[in-house]
C-alpha cells in the first residue's frame, strides 16, 4: 500500500534533574555538596533513507519519543544523556505543523533535521553552594523536551511529471523510457500510487520520470482519484502531458488537454504554468486523422511542442526524450519549499502554571509555560531577551513573587536561566 501523508507526534527526552547530595566521607565532619547534574533529553531527528519511498510505517506508528536523560546522583555524578530517537523518512518528505499547516522543514534539502529539541538537564545542588550558601538543600529539575504534533507529506522528487487522462498512455511511456515496471492495463485507474523512473539519455545525462495516477476531471476539487496524487508532481521541473490521439476511447486530445490544464492551474497557479511538452500517444493505431490535426494546430497557436509518439511500437520517443533533456537543461532546479516562520506566542499563563520554590536567595520557577518559554528564546540576542523580560513582567509572575517577598537582587532560576531579580 501507498501512503504518502501521516500525521505523527513526537516528544523529545527532558533533561534528568539535578541531585542534593553531600560529600561523605570517614572522618571529614560536614561534606560540601556535591549532588551532579541530570542528563540531557534525547532529540528527536528525522533522516532521509534514500531507499523509502512510502510514509506507510507511519500507518501504525503514531508516536515517537525520545529517551530522557537520567538524573544526577551523588559525588558529581551526572546523569545520562538521553538517547537520541532517529526516524527515517523518504527523501522529499515536506514536515508541517499539524494546528497551523505552517511549513516546518523540506526534507529535500538535507539529510537530518532536529524536529524535537531535548531538554538540559537540571543543575545539581553542588551549582548552588557560595561561600554565604556553604549547604544548598536544592536542585532543579530537568527542562521538559519540546513535543510537536507534525503532518508528514510526501512530495516527491522527479524531474519529469507525466500527466493526463486514465488509460492515456502515461505507465507505458514510463515503462519504455526507464527501468521502472508500473502496472499496465487496459483499464482506467490501474495505476494507484505514483511510480518513479530513471531515464538514461546519454553518458553523464539522466533525469528523473514520475508516473502518477490519472487525473481526472474536478481532481483538484477532491473528486475521485487524483487530487491528492498532484502533490507528487507539484514540484517537478517539466511536465510531460499525455494525451490520447487515436480516439480509441471516443476522446477528443484537444477537449482532453485543455482539461487537465484546468485541473492543474486549479491545483496551484504555478503547477498550471510549469513548462509542458505534448505526447500525443496511440498514433500507431490512429483511426481519424482530424483529432490529431486539431491537436497539431492547437498546439501551434498556443507555443506548445507536440510529439507524435506510439509509447507501445517504442515511436517517436527517442525525440520526446532529448526534447526533455534540453529543456532540463535550461530550466530552474527541482522547487525546494521554505520553510515558514512561525511567530512564537507563550500563550496565557495561569498561576498554576508556574510552580514557586524559595531558598533563602534564590527563587526556583518552573512549570511546562515557562519552558515554552525558555526553549523559545535566543539568550544571546538583545531583542530575544528584551521579549523574555517583557514575557514574564507581562504573565504576573513578578507581582506574586513581590507578595512572597522577593528582594532585589535575588536570584530568579528558571531552568536553565538564572538572573538577578531587579524590580
Ligand atoms: P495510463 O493509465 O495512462 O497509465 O495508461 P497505461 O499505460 O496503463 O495504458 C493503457 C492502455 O493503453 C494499455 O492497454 C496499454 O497497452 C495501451 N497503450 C499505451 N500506449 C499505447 C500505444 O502507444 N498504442 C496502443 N495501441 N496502445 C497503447
Ligand atoms: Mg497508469
Amino acid at each position: 500500500m501507498f501512503i504518502d501523508k501521516a500525521s505523527i507526534t513526537v516528544r523529545a527526552g527532558s533533561g534528568g534533574n539535578g541531585a542534593v547530595a553531600f560529600h561523605r566521607e570517614k572522618f571529614v565532619a560536614s561534606g560540601g555538596p556535591d549532588g551532579g547534574d541530570g542528563g540531557r533529553g534525547g532529540d528527536v531527528i528525522l533522516q532521509v533513507d534514500p531507499n523509502m519511498s512510502t510514509l506507510m510505517d507511519f500507518r501504525y506508528k503514531r508516536k515517537y519519543a525520545a529517551e530522557n536523560g537520567g538524573d544526577g546522583t551523588g559525588n558529581r555524578c551526572s546523569g545520562k544523556n538521553g538517547k537520541s530517537l532517529v526516524i527515517r523518512v523518504p527523501r522529499g518528505t515536506v514536515i508541517r505543523d499539524q494546528e497551523t499547516g505552517a511549513l516546518i522543514w523540506d526534507m529535500s534539502m538535507g539529510e537530518t533535521f532536529t524536529l524535537a529539541r531535548g531538554g538540559s538537564g537540571g543543575w545539581g545542588n553542588q551549582h548552588f553552594a557560595t561561600p554565604t550558601r556553604q549547604a544548598p538543600r536544592f536542585a532543579k529539575s530537568g527542562l521538559p523536551g519540546e513535543s510537536r504534533d507534525v503532518v508528514l507529506e510526501l512530495k516527491l522528487l522527479a524531474d519529469v511529471g507525466l500527466v493526463g487522462f486514465p488509460n492515456v498512455g502515461k505507465s507505458t511511456l514510463l515503462s519504455v523510457v526507464s527501468k521502472a515496471h508500473p502496472k499496465i492495463a487496459d483499464y482506467h485507474f490501474t495505476t494507484l500510487y505514483p511510480n518513479l523512473g530513471v531515464v538514461f539519455v546519454e553518458e553523464g545525462v539522466s533525469f528523473v520520470m514520475a508516473d502518477i495516477p490519472g487525473i481526472i476531471e474536478g481532481a483538484s476539487e477532491g473528486a475521485g482519484l487524483g487530487h491528492d496524487f498532484l502533490r507528487h508532481i507539484d514540484r517537478c521541473r517539466l511536465l510531460i502531458h499525455v494525451v490520447d490521439a487515436s480516439g480509441s476511447e471516443g476522446r477528443d486530445p484537444v477537449e482532453d488537454l485543455q482539461a487537465i490544464n484546468r485541473e492543474l492551474r486549479e491545483y496551484s497557479a504555478a503547477l498550471g504554468e510549469r513548462k509542458q511538452l505534448i505526447a500525443a500517444n496511440k498514433t500507431d493505431i490512429l483511426q481519424d486523422a482530424e483529432p490529431l490535426d486539431r491537436l497539431r494546430a492547437y498546439c501551434e497557436e498556443n507555443g506548445l511542442r507536440l510529439f507524435e509518439i506510439s509509447a507501445a511500437a517504442h515511436k517517436g520517443i527517442r525525440e520526446l526524450v532529448l526534447a526533455a533533456a534540453e529543456e532540463l537543461r535550461q530550466l530552474p532546479p527541482i522547487i525546494v519549499y521554505e520553510p515558514e516562520v512561525q511567530e512564537f506566542t507563550p500563550g496565557p499563563c495561569r498561576p498554576e502554571d508556574i510552580s514557586i520554590a524559595h531558598y533563602d536567595d534564590v527563587w526556583i520557577l518552573e512549570g511546562e509555560w515557562l519552558a515554552r518559554l525558555v526553549r523559545n528564546v535566543n539568550f544571546g540576542d538583545y531583542e530575544s531577551r528584551q521579549f523574555f523580560d517583557r514575557t514574564l513582567r507581562d504573565s504576573g509572575i513578578y507581582d506574586r513573587l513581590e507578595t512572597l517577598g522577593i528582594c532585589d537582587g535575588d536570584t530568579v532560576s528558571i531552568f536553565d536561566v538564572e538572573f538577578e531579580y531587579r524590580r
